[in-house]
């Protein structure tokens, strides 16, 4: 059967990021395809598990899906530190007599920010707000490939891998169906430590942030990559609840334009005009009065504002943190700014447009790549960055929550009826015809309710 559809009808997306179709993107013809293993969120581990321990399988997907897809090249990119990855990687290329390749890069971050990753592995800038595919290139994950290895053996994507880690007893890296409660995952890992706790979706740097009690009402997504259970009050907990005109009123009061944001953004560094200190300053100078009780952000940035040049640029930031973590000395958030800037464009809606057409890397960018070890500590989770030996659990579930959207497109629309039985496998929502989206499949056997956007799955 053909690959694209066998990858469209299992269901997979995107593990590490928004969760773009993958059929829909392996659907181009680039020159290479590009692994991303950089597991760049500093706690993570789901990606470096699988290198080390399901090597052939990523190594035979990676050869498969380039030998369908007339893909002349197949990289697999990770960080020189991973030895015991390499190792395994080696190994099964040797095994298999591929013709995959290795790519060993620093310990930095962001190493998997894609539009890194592809400079790093082929030299070629992506043009900002850009996609791999300009430069012939397409980025994948490492847990992507395994689904699209499953998707060939005609298992549909219905198990997530995922690291729960911080203050729990047993940092580990689980595999449990889609849908599965945050609660049941942290049991998993042994339970928390603290009872004054919050939880981070995602990593440390670019995950979402949430109070436990939101936590203990969340469930795995497809792109659900970790769960981080992290002291309450703790300095991620304390940057998520800045109120956004405190933040504002300390950008005009204490940015003191050391240009410190700029120099370290990875963007601006593989020659992207975005200049994060030029924002800065324009906002605090043309900051609308604001009283002392106002928190929403209805007044903050006047609307021709968005007609300014700089301005405009915050559209090409990745949000990756390192302005706001490790390069401000004043503790100001350049990264909300931006994304806040982002929401007003979209609404406004101003497309971001291009000037010229070459980028070049800043020629200083090897010596100011950030030290992951170095962010994570920064970040305020240094304390948990040296856990290296994550426990490998598996557990089903007696209920599940699958969300009708989990991906980037359209959500899938329900192909059964209300209070049916489902086998686990089963399609039970599917990608509408000419959409972008994904299709869906019950993640355990039991009694299905469709609840709104969602559909949930009892055990019985
Ligand atoms: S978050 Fe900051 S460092 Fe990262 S891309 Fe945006 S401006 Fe640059
Ligand atoms: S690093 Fe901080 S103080 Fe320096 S220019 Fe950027 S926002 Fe201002």
């Amino acid at each position: 059967m053909d690959l694209i559809k066998q990858i469209f009808d299992s269901g997979v997306v995107g593990c590490g990021g928004a969760g773009f179709p993958t059929h829909v993107k392996l659907k181009a013809s680039p020159e290479i395809l590009i692994i991303n293993g950089a597991e760049c969120e500093p706690l993570l581990r789901t990606d470096r598990y699988l290198m080390i321990h399901e090597a052939e399988k990523l190594v035979s997907g990676v050869d498969l899906i380039c030998r369908e897809l007339s893909i002349p090249e197949g990289r697999i990119a990770l960080k020189k530190t991973y030895t015991k990855e390499i190792e395994a990687l080696t190994a099964a290329i040797e095994k298999l007599h591929s013709k995959v390749q290795l790519h060993l890069m620093d310990s930095f971050y962001p190493a998997g920010d894609e539009q890194v990753v592809v400079y790093e592995v082929t030299g070629k800038v992506v043009p900002p707000a850009g996609i791999p595919l300009d430069v012939g290139a397409i980025v994948d994950n490492v847990a992507t490939i395994i689904a699209v290895a499953d998707a060939v053996s005609g298992i549909p994507f219905t198990e997530k891998y995922l690291t729960v880690t911080g203050e729990v007893r047993e940092p580990s890296v689980l595999k449990v169906p889609v849908g599965t409660s945050f609660a049941q995952c942290i049991e998993m890992a042994g339970g928390t430590i603290s009872d004054k706790v919050m939880v981070v979706s995602g990593g440390p740097m670019m995950g979402a942030p949430m109070s436990w009690e939101a936590a203990m009402n969340a469930s795995v997504t497809k792109t659900t990559s970790g769960i981080l259970v992290l002291p309450k009050d703790g300095a991620i907990d304390r940057r998520r609840k800045t109120q956004l005109n405190h933040m504002l009123n300390r950008a005009k009061a204490a940015c003191i334009q050391c240009t410190f944001c700029t120099q370290l953004c990875p963007r601006h560094m593989l020659g992207h005009p975005l200049q994060p200190h030029r924002i800065m300053r324009k906002i605090a100078m043309n900051m609308p009065h604001q009283d002392n009780n106002e928190t929403t952000k209805d007044h903050w940035i006047l609307p021709e504002l968005l007609e300014d040049k700089d301005i405009r640029q915050a559209a090409i930031c990745s949000e990756c943190g390192v302005c706001e973590v490790y390069a401000c000395p004043m503790g100001l958030q350049p990264r909300v700014v931006n994304s806040l800037i982002k929401g007003e464009l979209a609404q406004a809606g101003i497309r971001y447009s291009r000037e010229g057409d070459t980028w070049e890397a800043d020629a200083n960018r090897p010596y100011r790549k950030v030290p992951t070890k170095r962010i994570a500590a920064r970040a305020g989770v240094g304390a948990y960055y040296h856990i290296d030996g994550h426990t490998y659990k598996e557990e089903t579930a007696s209920k599940v929550v699958l969300p009708l959207k989990m991906n980037i497109g359209v959500p899938a629309e329900p192909v059964i009826s209300d209070g049916v039985h489902v086998e686990k496998g089963q399609l039970i929502a599917a990608c509408p015809e000419g959409k972008l989206g994904a299709n869906l499949h019950a993640s355990i056997s039991g009694t299905a309710h469709l609840t709104g956007n969602a559909i949930t799955i009892t055990e019985v």
